[in-house]
């Protein structure tokens, strides 16, 4: 069968299934809505359908001041908290989370047309981040004893201060886990937080915020601004404490700009152009499922997703012939329930951009092996799942992000070359290697550019290693989210040293020399006792 004859099966709606309507209910909406600040008025809308999905408040440059304003009154006495109560409230909100998954899926497929499945993915996300949270923070928070200047005669403690309000700035590709998935451990560490979500995807931090202040969170430390990027944008920027930014490279580096006109720290957790490398010796089977899963999962609107794909010429064939044949056998489908293998593109910009980056390629001399065409028959914005071979610069599907169900297939014959053409790219961000020997694999992540690397598989692995640190080298952004990092990032380091006894100068009459020779003795003995 050609690709031309073939299209991707609609999944069945199921019978009864929930609309928009049955789900953003007026209770619901203005209840989410009720501490949004703003006089104006914006709506966000259902990519699944095209219809408008709910009117939202809108925030104005003033709303953003005066709301960091009440997040900075209500930040001293949740610091004051003790770390654990703090986390406590990360680890309720974790059972609450899983008890009402059902509300909050709902609302992401609807804002962001995702299939279910990969909603859930946000649910894993973001309980683990609650659960790592909630048992660890109050250790990596906790005052540590440092060697003294002068051991015994110092006595040290490194302590971590939450740094007041973060500033955060989420997109909306994964609105749950980009919004309060970044926020709990800032919470944790005693921080308010002023948040700005992408407005298409606002009801779902709304409705995180929610349950969190039902799991005990006071209302003001989490402050929820809806506005564009563009309009209120700086104003968020321009009074946080520490900024946490996610979303395009164009728009961190705005947002690193000004802060450090500032000298106000950021992360940035930006863009990516995911190389994923075939091994000879992988298991094809697996590998061709898990490219599936890389490149498709959230109809590639994923950072972390694969939209290269190296494979060793001498398995290319029998690995493109299982990775097409899956790819074609995905079912699309538009309803609020499990079944489908993938969802719609989140917006017209999205599907334009993708549409652009395939007909560019293939006008150029690329092949479809699989998709290359937008389904309106299942929804308005719906692309299906493409895999491109013979792509080649200057097609810009080659180097540009393109934020979709895109991915494009190269050939390599040594490992060397694989390593070179995955690195060649100015972000940094993921990277997945396949291989039947651990060894082998390992060798070559290390070689990788990426801030994170998975072995036999394509983002889950690394993403979900909640304890590990997460984020991008080069152009994929600065700082990392999870782990020890992903907290204390949202603290400032302060050093106590008490010194005792003797001061840390010449004393009982002693003359400078004299005191200059004592402490020289000292060094020696010091490095000869292996202090470190
Ligand atoms: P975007 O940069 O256009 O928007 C992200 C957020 O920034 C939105 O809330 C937007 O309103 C806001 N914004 C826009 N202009 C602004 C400005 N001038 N000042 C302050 N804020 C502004 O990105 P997007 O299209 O929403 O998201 C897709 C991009 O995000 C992709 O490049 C993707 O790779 C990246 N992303 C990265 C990660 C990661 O963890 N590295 C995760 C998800 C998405």
């Amino acid at each position: 069968m050609t690709d031309s004859q073939h299209r991707n099966a609609v999944a069945a709606t199921p019978v009864g299934a929930r609309r928009a309507a049955d789900v953003v209910t007026p209770d619901l909406l203005a209840r989410l809505t009720r501490d949004v600040p703003g006089t104006g008025r914006t709506a966000c809308h259902a990519p699944l359908t095209g219809e408008r999905l709910a009117e939202l408040p809108e925030s104005a440059p003033e709303d953003v001041t005066a709301a960091y304003e009440r997040a900075r009154a209500a930040h001293h006495a949740w610091a004051a908290r003790p770390a654990r109560e703090r986390a406590a409230v990360l680890l309720r909100f974790h059972d609450l989370v899983l008890r009402r998954q059902a509300e909050v899926l709902d609302l992401i497929q609807l804002e962001t047309g995702k299939a279910r499945l990969h909603a859930h993915e946000e649910v894993l996300a973001v309980c683990l981040a609650a659960r790592h949270y909630g048992r660890k923070a109050p250790g990596y928070l906790a005052p540590k004893r440092r060697q003294g200047a002068v051991p015994g005669l110092t006595r040290t403690r490194e302590l971590r201060q939450p740094r007041g309000v973060i500033g955060m700035i989420s997109p909306w590709n994964y609105p749950f886990e980009l919004s309060v998935g970044d926020a709990l451990p800032a919470f944790a560490a005693g921080n308010a937080v002023l948040m700005k979500p992408d407005t298409e995807t606002a009801l779902t931090a709304l409705w995180a915020r929610d349950v969190l202040i039902e799991a005990g969170l006071p209302a003001d430390v989490w402050q929820i601004v809806i506005g564009e990027g563009p309009v209120i944008g700086a104003s968020v920027v321009d009074h946080g404490d520490y900024l946490s930014f996610t979303g395009s490279s164009a728009t961190g580096r705005q947002v690193a700009q000004r802060a450090a006109a500032r000298l106000v720290g950021c992360s940035l957790e930006l863009g990516g152009k995911n190389p994923m490398i075939v091994l000879p010796d992988a298991d094809l089977d697996k590998a061709a499922a898990g490219a599936v899963r890389a490149c498709f999962s959230s109809a590639g609107q994923l950072c972390i997703s694969i939209e290269r794909l190296y494979v060793h010429a001498s398995v290319a064939d029998a690995f493109l012939e299982r990775f097409v044949a899956r790819t074609r056998a995905m079912r699309l489908g538009a309803s609020l329930a499990y079944g489908a293998d993938m969802g719609s593109l989140v917006s017209e910009n999205q599907l334009r951009i993708v549409t652009r980056h395939v007909e560019e390629a293939v006008a150029k001399g690329a092949t479809v092996l699989a998709g290359g065409q937008a389904r309106p028959d299942i929804g308005p914005l719906f692309y299906e799942p493409t895999i491109l071979d013979g792509v080649e610069p200057p097609m810009a599907v080659c180097t540009e992000e393109t934020f979709g169900p895109v991915v494009s297939v190269y050939r390599f014959f040594d490992p060397d070359e694989a390593v070179t053409m995955a690195n060649a790219t100015p972000y940094g961000l993921n990277s997945s290697v396949w291989s039947g020997s651990a060894r082998t694999a390992r060798a070559v992540a290390a070689r990788l550019r990426t801030g994170t690397v998975n072995i036999n598989e394509g983002y889950a692995s690394a993403y979900g290693s909640v304890q590990a640190p997460m984020g991008g080298m080069g152009e994929s952004g600065i700082g990392r989210r999870h782990g020890s990092e992903g907290i204390l990032k949202y603290t400032e380091a302060q050093t106590v040293a008490e010194q005792r006894l003797l001061p840390m100068a010449p004393s009982f009459g002693m003359s400078d020399e004299q005191y200059a020779a004592l402490m020289s003795r000292s060094l020696r003995a010091l490095k000869a006792f292996r202090f470190r």
